[in-house]
């Protein structure tokens, strides 16, 4: 792909904020940066530090080639939540400026010195801030667009315009069916979560309750999700905190999103307490992922403002489909497609978590409290 042609198509683009403008007399240096496996992600930008993103959705996966084709509605969709959760939480997300619908792009604001978070807890640093930044600003999007809110009309009309069943199927998929179904050849883990398969495979409740999961994914239109907030759609900067890569977006279930943001405090607590050099410091990291799980959840509650029936009843069904879509989160990246690589030559954790995983998914429907689901995940008696 010729990379330079974005800048052209950007120096042309009117609705770039007026201080990030290209002129004639620029010029304009484009670098491809994405890392990601879907889509072309470039920095437009001169060399006196003006910058705009373009990703650009290419009508297969990247990472496959062009033998594995897959719409570029994702990226259409992508951006309209993108200007969904910029005018709900501004500050949230990336600004996005334009939507080029020619070129299957979007425009973005530059998040240029944000590190993404994964890399982040990876090497020990994260300020709890963190954690109630990201309640905060999933609670405000979710309830500005909750059910109990807007109704059940604006909700559907809100999924349609959303329009990305596509993407929605391979959560479906690759989630909640594909990692619990055995002779799926998606499937990939290492030979030491391969020896405990069967605490999954043989046992019922964990393969009725991931069913059970999948038909809430796929059913509940409750609020606006951003649909995959894992560590590495999370970029910061000090404390602050902006969702981004929102290509998975829809109208489902908010325990989804916390669930999945849930999974990956978990991981990261398996990562260091298993880490054995420097262990004292790495334990005090690791008992922060059990205060940020917490904080995370209760300042998430604090600004959820919506419900539908009996709040307490609400919150408690909110915090059981929390804690089964945390399991399916764990589960599927660690026997699924979508390998999580950060415990790669640490088996024990490995173990540890896929443990964690079929524990919540075997209590998931008896959880109904932060506190319980913190002593269920990481053991605390
Ligand atoms: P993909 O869907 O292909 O994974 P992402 O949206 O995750 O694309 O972006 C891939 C990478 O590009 C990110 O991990 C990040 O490094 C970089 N990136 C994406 N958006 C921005 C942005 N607004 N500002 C700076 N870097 C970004
Ligand atoms: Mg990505």
């Amino acid at each position: 792909m010729d990379i330079k042609k974005w800048g052209v198509l950007v120096r042309e683009c009117s609705y770039i904020p007026d201080n990030l403008k290209f002129c004639s007399s620029d010029e304009i240096c484009v670098d491809e940066i994405g890392d990601g496996n879907l889509n072309v992600v470039l920095r437009v930008y001169t060399k006196d530090g003006r910058s705009v993103i373009v990703k650009h959705s290419l009508p297969y996966i990247k990472c496959l080639g062009e033998g594995y084709p897959l719409g570029v509605a994702r990226i259409d969709a992508e951006y309209k939540a993108l200007v969904k959760f910029h005018q709900l939480a501004p500050g949230c997300v990336p600004q996005p400026y334009f939507f080029n619908k020619q070129h299957n792009a979007v425009y973005l604001e530059d998040l240029e010195g944000y590190n993404i978070l994964q890399q982040n807890l990876i090497s020990g640093q994260f300020d709890q801030k963190i954690a109630e930044n990201l309640g905060q600003s999933l609670a405000t999007v979710h309830s500005k667009t909750h059910i109990g809110k807007i109704g059940e009309d604006a909700i559907n009309e809100l999924f349609l315009h959303l329009d990305n069943s596509t993407m929605v199927g391979l959560t479906a998929e690759y989630v909640f069916t594909k990692p619990f179904n055995k002779p799926d050849d998606t499937n990939k883990c290492s030979p030491e979560v391969s020896e405990r398969l069967n605490l999954l495979y043989e046992d019922e409740n964990v393969l009725s309750a991931a069913k059970a999961l999948c038909k809430i994914f796929t059913e509940k239109k409750e609020c606006l999700i951003h649909g995959d907030l894992h560590a590495g759609s999370i970029m910061v900067k000090g404390t602050d905190t902006r969702m981004f890569d929102l290509e998975f977006c829809t109208v489902g279930p908010a325990g989804y999103d916390l669930g999945v943001v849930l999974a990956n405090f978990i991981f990261t607590y398996h990562r260091h307490i298993s880490t054995e050099e420097d262990n004292d410091t790495h334990r005090v990291f690791a008992y922060k992922m059990v205060d940020a799980c917490k904080a995370f959840v209760n300042i998430y509650l604090e600004n959820m403002s919506e419900s539908t029936g009996n709040r307490d009843e609400y919150v408690s069904k909110l915090l059981s489909e929390t804690a089964g879509f945390t399991a399916c989160e764990i589960i599927r990246r660690l026997i699924g497609a979508a390998h999580y690589p950060y415990l790669d030559g640490m088996p024990l954790a490995e173990q540890d978590c896929l443990d964690t995983g079929t524990t919540l998914l075997n209590a998931y429907h008896r959880i109904h409290d932060i506190d319980k689901f913190l002593i269920i995940a990481f053991k605390l008696v």
